[in-house]
């Protein structure tokens, strides 16, 4: 056994996050993410490809940051290298696949000289991802029976560079250019005097497989003035063979829904990720500009066996009286007796999550809707299936317990109150504001929609100097409560969903966009 007092190393794991489209970041790196003590990402990597990281785990940005400099290499590694000899796990982060133009190689010969562990996690590269997306598929029987991944960031005009250009020009398939957008004039060239046909297609993808993606189609002999017309830019893949030609039949990526619109998420974070996923799949570039976040009141449950019906007003509100209650050492088996009132199919959804079915869900998703639903009757515990409430006369007060939002309003327990119903307000979380950078209030700006899941997102929009004037963007409410606030704050939603749900908003947003 070794004396050494220094901890055992922690392991590295080269991660590759894939180019852009979160849904295309592997199981493998997702949960390693989650599990690591230090997260080094570069620039190029999904917007929420860190959302799961531990909330104590340490994130640091090692990449190049609006055009500024970039960490540079050997201070990245021996960030890598410092960590993990400290004990720690780190997750090197880095866009499409860490050895591939990724300088993996470079970081793994330097750990394994230092004697750290390390993994290596594949991700989906830039170079087939967004030929993809394209419609363009890298080989084809009839087309290219192989594909040659090359850098563009060598300038073949410069006696050192190190590709073999006549060489390359003959290879016989695909060619897909990493980097160097800018040198396409110099790179076609060169490939047109290695003896490359400059009648053969081309194609240029920029942003691949996000929201925000471009492609521009043409020859090897135009697609560097096409490209430079359309004022495509980094990052950008260019595609040589005819294989570019098949785009026209294969495109699909730009023909979904919301493909070419910008949509602001102003929900929390730890709930937006189930929209921005949804507005992601139609096509939507998603800006997550969270100007709320809901803080734990750490509330002590009253005895649940002393109520008749408990009414849930959010999704976070099941969530909080679970967590309180185990908190406790107690659980939801203090609930059987009781009548449940969900206020809408989000709410009863996250109940079902912990096991528990609503017994009642208004007909529309409002405070008010649910104590309408409950004075009319059904709400009446045994009424709906329920065990009684605890074996009182029909005539007594109903008890109920409304666990919900410190600033939840007065309309639900006076409407129950009125009804004879004898409420007790349980607050389980409060809503705070989340700072909203001046960067996030320009994206926001620019963007074609910004959507309000409810009163709070938008009022704390307004409150960090956010709200959008004009026309652009367009302000989508999620449903009168909603639509109500805004009007407070003199906006009118462009569009209301029909369904005060997220399935509504989402449908609503679509049909506004196709108009
Ligand atoms: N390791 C990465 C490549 C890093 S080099 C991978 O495997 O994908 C950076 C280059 O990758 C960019 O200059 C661009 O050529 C390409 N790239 C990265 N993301 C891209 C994207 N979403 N669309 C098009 N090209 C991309």
């Amino acid at each position: 056994m070794t004396q050494d007092p220094r901890p055992t190393p922690g392991t590295v794991y080269l991660v590759g996050a894939g180019p852009g489209d979160p849904g295309l970041m592997t199981a493998r790196a997702l949960e390693l993410i989650a599990a690591v003590d230090v997260v080094l990402y570069d620039a190029l990597i999904p917007a929420t490809a860190l959302d799961g990281a531990r909330p104590d785990a340490e994130l640091v940005d090692v990449g190049k940051r609006g055009g500024g400099a970039q960490v540079p290499q050997e201070t990245t590694e021996q960030l890598l290298v410092r960590h993990a000899l400290a004990g720690r796990s780190v997750a090197r982060v880095k866009g499409g696949d860490p050895f591939v133009f990724g300088r993996g190689g470079e970081e793994a010969a330097r750990l394994r000289a230092q004697g750290i562990p390390f993994e290596v996690v594949p991700g989906v590269t830039a170079g087939i991802a967004g030929p993809a997306y394209a419609g363009i598929p890298v080989t084809h029987r009839e087309h290219a029976p192989g594909v040659a991944f090359v850098t563009g960031h060598e300038n073949p005009d410069k006696p050192e560079s190190t590709i073999d250009w006549p060489g390359l020009a003959g290879f016989p398939g695909t060619l897909v250019f990493y980097m160097g957008v800018r040198r396409l004039p110099q790179i076609t060239a060169s490939l047109i005097g290695g003896g490359r046909s400059a009648d053969e297609p081309a194609a240029v993808v920029q942003s691949g497989t996000v929201g925000g993606q471009r492609v521009v189609t043409g020859t090897v002999g135009t697609i560097a003035e096409v490209a430079s017309e359309a004022g495509i830019a980094a990052p950008a893949v260019t595609v040589v063979g005819s294989v570019a030609s098949l785009r026209d039949e294969l495109r699909w990526f730009e023909d979904r829904p919301l493909f070419g619109r910008t949509v602001a998420v102003t929900r929390a974070r730890a709930q937006a990720s189930g929209l921005a996923r949804r507005l992601r799949a139609l096509g939507a570039e998603v800006i997550e500009t969270p100007t709320i976040r809901t803080r734990s009141l750490a509330a002590t449950v009253p005895p649940l066996g002393a109520f008749d019906v408990i009414a849930l007003t959010s999704p976070n509100g099941v969530r909080e009286l679970v967590a309180s209650l185990l908190r406790d050492d107690r659980d939801v088996r203090e609930l059987h007796a009781a009548t449940i009132a969900a206020v809408g199919p989000g709410t009863a959804r996250v109940l079902r999550e912990v096991g528990l079915r609503a017994d009642v869900v208004p007909e529309t998703f409002t405070g008010e809707a649910l104590a309408a639903a409950l004075t009319a009757g059904d709400g009446r515990a045994g009424a709906t299936g329920a065990p009684d409430g605890g074996g009182r006369g029909a005539s007594a007060p109903r008890r109920v317990l409304l666990a919900r939002a410190a600033t939840g309003g007065s309309a639900l327990p006076d409407v129950l109150r009125a009804a004879g119903d004898e409420v007790t307000e349980l607050a389980l979380y409060e809503t705070v504001a989340e700072p909203l950078s001046d960067a996030a209030r320009e994206q926001i700006a620019a963007a074609d929609y910004v959507t309000f899941t409810s009163a709070s997102t938008a009022t704390f929009l307004a409150q960090a100097g956010g709200m959008p004037t004009g026309d652009r963007p367009r302000p989508v409410s999620i449903g009168p409560v909603t639509t109500a606030a805004l009007s407070e704050l003199r906006v009118t939603p462009a569009v209301e969903a029909a369904e005060a749900t997220i399935d509504g908003l989402v449908a609503a947003l679509v049909a506004d966009a196709s108009d």
